[in-house]
């Protein structure tokens, strides 16, 4: 087994877990239709239904990590029916703390954007499907996982 393979076959791992997502590794620098640079070596990742800018990351870890916080986003957006300005303050899986401010999530900047943005019943189910997953990632009791995810709404 050499690197090579060793990498690809981590690539296909992190394709599998995130579904719908392709991974891939810059073998040369190279640019996403001039607007996002993915230097050599870094991996990123593109949705097969978004026509939007690749995430890109120096390992694969960091992309994974960025690639199940923009899920939430994506999560939130399809129940809000646009996306939803974060500001980085979305979860890092499987803790579900917060990225921006290392809070349990929704942290208090996060609850405050999805209540100002999202109608109410829209920003129930969004967060209602969100502590389905939460609660298994994070082993949460079902109590702490109603309080933080639909008890403050
Ligand atoms: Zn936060």
């Amino acid at each position: 087994m050499n690197d090579f393979s060793d990498d690809l076959r981590a690539q296909l791992e992190l394709e599998a877990e995130l579904g719908g997502w392709q991974v891939y590794r810059a073998t040369v620098s190279t640019s996403w239709l001039d607007r996002v640079d993915i230097p050599a070596g870094h991996y990123y990742a593109s949705h097969w239904l978004l026509s939007e800018p690749p995430i890109v990351a120096a390992d694969l870890e960091t992309l994974r990590t960025a690639v199940l916080a923009r899920q939430v986003e994506m999560a939130i957006a399809e129940h809000h029916g646009a996306p939803v300005e974060l500001d980085g303050h979305l979860p890092r899986r499987p803790t579900w703390n917060c990225m921006g401010c290392g809070s349990p999530w929704p942290c208090e900047l996060a609850r405050g954007q999805l209540a100002q943005t999202m109608m109410l019943g829209r920003l129930v189910g969004a967060m209602a499907a969100l502590q389905v997953d939460a609660s298994s990632e994070a082993c949460l009791s079902p109590a702490e996982a109603c309080d933080r995810f639909t008890g403050w709404i």
